[in-house]
């Protein structure tokens, strides 16, 4: 058994308010340069939606990703040896326009237009080639399911639904999907690149470029499923999230989990057998790699995996946050968390809350199973986008939401702790109410617990002034 530390991140949809607070931090801080005005290390999609970039999810299309073919797991778009001997030449990369062209506005035009009858106007202007553009797309073009009627039937998690009824006035629902690179342990973005210049940190699992070694051939942006490698077009070479390692090192959380307005985000650490990951990644159906996933995370409370990771040389206060690790809580021990297309094979590790909605037919519901099929979102769909199609663990997830639900109910408005709605989900009194304070209270401190690199010693910023030095915001 050969343990790994993996950061990584949960978010709760059923919170997520599609404010975009998380990506403005985010752009502000790692992508305001020019080369990089297109690129989002962090955006906020509309579902049902075809994102950005156009499509992203469509692999027969960008041809991301691993599959499991008759010689094992390969790459979709062919390894490397197939890569060099094509290096001039990639046809899945995706062009400009599917993310969209970067633009400003003429905004002098405000102060210099001549005196006229009307106000002056401003047009929008390429940041790329500075002349007058149509703007056609962006990183949340859909928002709100703007324009959905028109592209959300290109939406592959309508796979064995009919969307037509789902995009109508009648039947529409919709739920925000923020998204950044998933830090993968079997990423494909690295496997794909034929300079060795993306790599996967040992110490943490944060996947990074190697701006020195980069040569721009660009395999990795077609070879990530999630398209979270952009070019740079300025430098030649390519970019990505880098789970904002500086501040994780001091001990702080990602810049777009601190600013998250819906308190959604969770940062911590799992630990995982690395020994196991080809075995998880070649599960023989694609809706068997998630439970295979989830199979290779360690109970960092267990006995043998705390002398294993001690004969390793994993830090006392690395073990130590792993033990108090809301991710491990969500994903693991409550199975509320869900990785992200899982069969696309890279084993990603920025797992998703599935959303519950609307909640007044919920509340109408005597009985918490019907209730789950009664929602609004189809859960067929939520299958197809977290489990590979497996409405299973998707229907656990969201019964287990509303329990926890119905249990605060009985509480607060009958005054009695009703342990037959727990059991019911397989689960007792006392992990609800846990759930009900990692969710719905989710103080920062429970919320990012960050094992700090650099300083072993030092606390969390959360201990030393709160979030943004306010203790109300505890
Ligand atoms: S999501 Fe991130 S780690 Fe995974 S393949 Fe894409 S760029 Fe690489
Ligand atoms: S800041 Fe939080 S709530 Fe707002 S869009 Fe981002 S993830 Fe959602």
């Amino acid at each position: 058994m050969k343990i790994k530390v993996q950061l990584s991140m949960v978010l709760n949809l059923d919170k997520c308010i599609g404010c975009h607070t998380c990506s403005i931090p985010c752009k502000n801080v790692w992508t305001n340069r020019k080369g990089a005005e297109y690129m989002w290390f962090n955006n906020v999609e509309t579902k049902p939606g075809i994102g950005y970039p156009r499509e992203w999810e469509n692999q027969s299309q960008h041809k991301g990703g691993w599959i499991l073919g008759k010689g094992g797991l390969r790459l979709k778009a062919g390894g490397r040896i197939h890569k060099a001997s094509r290096i001039f030449h990639n046809p899945n990369l995706p062009v400009i326009d599917e993310y969209y062209e970067p633009w400003t506005y003429d905004y002098e035009n405000l102060i210099t237009a001549p005196r006229k009858r009307h106000q002056p106007s401003i047009h929008p202007r390429s940041q790329i080639t500075g002349e007058s553009m149509d703007i056609k797309w962006g990183p949340n073009w859909e928002d709100d399911l703007a324009g959905v009627c028109e592209t959300g039937g290109r939406d592959v998690n309508f796979n064995g639904i009919d969307h037509a009824v789902y995009l109508s006035f009648k039947r529409v629902f919709m739920f925000y999907l923020p998204r950044m690179c998933e830090h993968c342990m079997n990423p494909a973005c690295v496997a794909s690149c034929p300079s060795g210049a993306m790599y996967k940190r040992d110490e943490d699992g944060i996947v990074l470029v190697d701006q020195e070694r980069c040569r721009g051939w660009r395999h990795c942006v077609s070879g990530c499923p999630y398209k979270k490698v952009y070019f740079n077009w300025k430098t030649g070479r390519s970019e990505k999230c880098i789970f904002c390692y500086p501040r994780l090192e001091a001990g702080l959380t990602t810049l777009c989990a601190h600013s998250c307005v819906g308190r959604i985000r969770y940062v911590g650490v799992v630990l995982y057998d690395a020994d196991r990951i080809h075995e998880a990644a070649s599960a023989e159906a694609d809706r068997e790699v998630y439970p295979a996933h989830l199979d290779l995370f360690l109970d960092p409370s267990a006995p043998e995996t705390i002398a294993a990771a001690k004969s390793q040389g994993i830090p006392d206060h690395v073990m130590a946050a792993a033990r108090r690790s809301p991710v491990y809580l969500l994903a693991k021990t409550w199975k509320l968390a869900l990785p992200l297309h899982p069969e696309f094979r890279t084993l990603p590790m920025v797992w998703y809350i599935p959303p519950l909605s609307p909640v007044e037919s919920l509340a109408a519901s005597e009985d918490i199973r019907t209730a789950v099929d009664n929602l609004r979102i189809p859960v067929k769909y939520l299958a197809n986008l977290l489990t590979a199609g497996d409405e299973k663990p998707v229907r656990t997830a969201l019964r287990r939401l509303a329990a926890i639900r119905a249990f605060m109910r009985s509480l607060r408005v009958e005054g009695r702790s009703d342990a037959t709605i727990a059991a019911s989900v397989g689960l007792d009194p006392d992990s609800i109410l846990k759930m009900y304070d990692l969710l719905a209270i989710a103080r920062l401190e429970d919320r990012f617990v960050i094992p700090t690199a650099s300083h072993p010693d030092r606390s969390p910023l959360h201990t030393m002034q709160g979030c943004s030095g306010f203790p109300e915001c505890r």
